[in-house]
């Protein structure tokens, strides 16, 4: 039997009595709960050889300027600034992490030896043939859950075989697998789910709704179906989407509290690695009321009456997909008024 098993809300650091809540068999239960907790990620490249649409890695429709890979010594650092007892789990990304086999290795032995978990988000281009898919993921055993880009865009350039096989060669090391969806509408939110069901092995879904945002507003175009925000009411019921808590490094060693942090010029959520490194810029966002605040209770709904008000006049008159989507126009128009 297929099996589906969808996170609400799209955050995968849920807490464990949520995730006994969803049915999940024992077996797969006892594999997830190693991995509850919250997340850190860290971009290891920005190579990639899709070009999918939604993605803002290729923004500009040229290969980027400048080509990076982590260092060896840069990998080595940034593991060792994340504190255990904070991060569950480090999340390695690119571009496409794939490509870059040898530092995904060194950065899965290195949190081994840290006592972390350790997770990569891939679209499976290493999984044209099931004998290439076991390859790689031979390559990169010890890791504790792999992320695989499902949806419309990455289906574009790699068929379905390509997901069946890294299901089978991941279903065979008892690798759990998170199918992430990026979605911009219901039609396609219809049409991916469709897909998802024609897989024959189990995993769970995480989705995310594109936001008209860089690569995304060229993608949604003029399409923004919705009403304007007019009332608090209005705002108080944009969906929540909120996941601060699960942080990205960058190659600089700064650090974001959320992943849509780092696209904006200034964020309360952005710590500076400039001043002490990732280790200080760590312990700065921890140590941030606002960060932890937005962390627990979610960005709208951590707002004080008064910053909800400053929200609602940055608000009015427009059309807002979500939480995130809002709270980047606060972070953008909003100054302190919001936060503090
Ligand atoms: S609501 Fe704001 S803080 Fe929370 S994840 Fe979205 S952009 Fe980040």
């Amino acid at each position: 039997m297929n099996a589906v098993f969808t996170v609400p809300g799209s955050s995968l650091s849920l807490p464990e009595e949520k995730m006994l809540s969803m049915d999940f068999p024992i077996t797969w239960l006892s594999k997830w709960q190693g991995l509850v907790g919250r997340f850190i990620t860290l971009k290891i490249n920005n190579r990639c050889p899709l070009r999918c649409r939604h993605c803002s890695l290729f923004e500009s429709g040229e290969p980027p300027e400048h080509e990076f890979l982590l260092s060896e010594a840069q990998l080595r650092s940034q593991i060792e600034a994340i504190d255990p007892a904070v991060y569950a789990v480090v999340v390695f990304v690119g571009g496409e992490p794939s490509l870059s086999v040898n530092s995904l290795r060194l950065g899965i032995d290195l949190c081994c030896e840290r006592k972390l978990k350790s997770a990569i988000v891939s679209a499976p281009v290493w999984a044209s043939s099931l004998s290439n898919a076991n390859r790689f993921l031979d390559q990169v055993h010890g890791l504790n859950l792999l992320h695989l880009s499902f949806d419309l865009y990455h289906l574009e350039f790699l068929k379905a075989s390509f997901y069946e096989n890294a299901l089978e060669a991941a279903a065979a090391r008892g690798l759990p697998v998170a199918m992430l969806v990026c979605y911009a509408n219901e039609r396609e939110l219809d049409d991916v789910n469709e897909k998802l069901r024609a897989l024959r092995h189990r995993f769970i879904v995480s989705y995310s709704q594109v936001l008209p945002l860089g690569s995304g507003a060229q993608l949604l175009g003029q399409r923004q179906p919705g009403s304007t925000i007019e009332t608090m009411a209005d705002l108080l019921a944009l969906p929540r989407s909120c996941r601060a808590g699960n942080t990205v490094m960058d190659k600089h060693g700064n650090v974001y509290g959320c992943c849509w942090a780092e696209s904006v010029n200034s964020s309360p959520l952005a710590m500076s690695a400039n001043g002490g490194g990732a280790r200080t810029a760590i312990q700065e966002l921890e140590a941030s009321l606002i960060f932890q605040s937005v962390r627990k209770h979610g960005m709208i709904n951590s707002r004080t009456e008064q910053q909800k008000q400053v929200m609602l006049e940055i608000a009015k008159g427009k059309y807002f997909v979500n939480e995130c989507h809002l709270c980047l126009e606060a972070m953008a128009q909003g100054g302190s008024s919001v936060w503090r």
